[in-house]
């Protein structure tokens, strides 16, 4: 088995394909799964010192598998840090997070426009041990600073929002979490490393669902924290070996996989977004569009700055539209009628898919919410989302208009 023998500086799309490979003695070009649960020890003494951690080796896939390392030392290479922990779904890489990091009294601020499960899990689940949290508007800089408490010790963002596409200053909430003696996490699912990557804007914690683009093609389950390697070996890894929410080896090996298109696939998806959305804006059956990567957002700006990892600013993938009506039913009905006549795009609420998705979120995403939170976090009954995959550009746009006509 060669050592990862890489030369320096090589580019995210080299990285993407060529890091982190773990070859058997067979030298397979692709990358090897070990799919197994345990590992056989070359004698007692050897096992002895691998459970003492006072020797490198694997023993048991809960405590390290050499297939999820590979996918955690790729994704690292592809954030920019030090190291990454691998968990068996985005939520429950939030869930690490909280454990590794928050105690019984602490207290965080938290975006209210972040994923709906990751709002429960702070509000609901992490005040049973004591932990507070004080949601913020997502793009106000000033509402987070006012939040800070003695006792704050994490801040908490997601940018873009689903469904809303709403980007919040990373750098600005570096500074304040920094200034007030906490860290920052950053979940980075709708932009993914090869558009964005906030360690650059100083985020300590970069969250992700492998389940979006990081697989890319809507088949695993899979979640990663991207940190200081030493966050990763204090504060993660005992409890990862111990509570056991880690990857699968088969579901890394498939993520692994899935991140030598990653590139490719962000740029070919977000353009075609582009070009939907800015079709979109043109509809006379629509309202309003919301896509970062359209000069008419509000912070349009902000996100071509801050998603360029790529070299160039970039909207992403994903794209809310509102749907003309004069009451919540009319609205609602003008959506459904839109969702339903698409013969191509899947009406399911997944994202990051190589297949189009489109959904609506007030009554499937965010139907938790009563009517009064949706319409505070602006999310209309005419709303509809749409999640851009690899489908030609002219077949999207006309499965999107057979519906949308008809509302005209
Ligand atoms: C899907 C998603 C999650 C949760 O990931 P799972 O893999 O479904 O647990 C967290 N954050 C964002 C932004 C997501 O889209």
């Amino acid at each position: 088995m060669r050592p990862n023998a890489l030369p320096e500086g090589l580019h995210p799309d080299t990285l993407a394909v060529r890091t982190a490979i773990d070859r058997s003695q067979y030298g397979e070009n692709s990358e090897a799964l070990y799919l197994t649960s345990s590992f056989i020890q070359p004698d007692a003494a050897t096992a002895a010192r691998r459970f003492a951690m006072e020797e490198e080796g694997y023993t048991y896939s809960r405590v390290g598998n050499p297939t999820v390392s590979s996918m955690e030392q790729r994704l690292a290479a592809l954030e920019g840090t030090e190291a990454a922990v691998a968990t068996s779904t985005g939520m429950a890489a939030i869930l690490l997070l909280g454990m590794g990091l928050l105690k019984n009294g602490d207290h965080v601020v938290c975006s209210q426009s972040v994923f709906g499960s990751t709002i429960r899990l702070f509000a609901g689940e992490f005040s049973k041990f004591g932990i507070s949290t004080s949601f913020v508007s997502q793009t106000d800089v000033q509402e987070w600073a006012a939040a800070i408490r003695p006792n704050t010790k994490l801040l908490f963002a997601e940018t873009p929002t689903n469904p809303l596409t709403d980007i919040c200053d990373i750098q600005a909430l570096a500074d304040v979490a920094h200034n007030a003696g906490a860290l920052l996490a950053v979940d980075n699912c709708f932009c993914s490393p090869v558009l964005q990557q906030p360690k650059r804007f100083g985020a300590d914690f970069i969250i992700h669902s492998g389940t979006k683009y990081l697989d890319g093609q809507g088949r695993v389950m899979a979640g990663a924290i991207c940190c200081d390697r030493r966050y990763v070996d204090e504060l993660f890894l005992p409890i990862t070996r111990t509570a056991g929410m880690v990857l699968s080896p088969f579901n890394a090996w498939v993520v692994l996989k899935g991140m030598e298109t990653l590139g490719i696939r962000m740029q070919a998806q977000s353009q075609r977004a582009l070009s939907l959305a800015t079709w979109l804006e043109g509809h006379p059956a629509v309202r309003r569009v919301y896509y970062p990567g359209l000069s008419s957002h509000p912070q349009h700006a902000l996100a071509m700055r801050q998603q360029s990892a790529s070299g160039q600013g970039v909207g992403a993938a994903v794209l809310s539209f509102e749907v003309h009506g004069d009451a919540p039913e009319a609205l609602r009905r003008n959506a459904f009628a839109a969702i339903d006549a698409v013969r191509v795009c899947s009406i399911t609420t997944n994202l990051g898919d190589t297949k189009t998705t489109i959904c609506h979120p007030a009554s499937t995403s965010h139907g938790r919410m009563t009517e009064v939170q949706r319409q505070a976090a602006g999310i209309g009954q005419g709303l509809i989302r749409i999640a851009v995959g690899l489908e030609h550009i002219e077949d999207l746009k006309t499965d999107i208009a057979r519906g949308l006509d008809t509302l005209k």
